[in-house]
């Protein structure tokens, strides 16, 4: 079963500790900080985008196997989704601004 460790920086020099482990098309992804436990902390999400930056320790080069396990995978699916749903947002928020500049000008004249 592949399974990774990392440590990320944490508060007063005590790290918090991230597993990712895939099993099948199951991927799992866990975090010992306050928004790990039942939210999305962006400790995983940086290890799950790539981003090495805030690993400490010395296995960083290993942040590209966990990328390599992502497609196909239920967080790949759910991923793939947040990000549909961005561009979507996005998209509203353009809208909604051009609504209302259109509106601003229709009661100006
Ligand atoms: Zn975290």
């Amino acid at each position: 079963m592949p399974e990774l460790f990392f440590q990320v920086q944490g508060p007063q020099g005590r790290p918090y500790e991230i597993m990712i482990r895939k099993i099948g098309k199951n991927m799992t992804a866990t975090c010992t900080c306050s928004a790990g436990v039942d939210d999305i902390c962006q400790h995983r999400i940086n290890i799950l985008s790539g981003s090495t930056q805030e690993i400490i320790g010395t296995n960083a080069d290993d942040v590209k196997k966990v990328v390599s396990w992502i497609a196909g995978t239920d967080v790949g699916k759910a991923m793939h989704h947040m990000v549909e749903s961005i561009k979507l947002l996005e998209n509203a928020q353009e809208d909604f601004n051009s609504a209302r500049k259109r509106l601003v000008k229709a009661l100006k004249d």
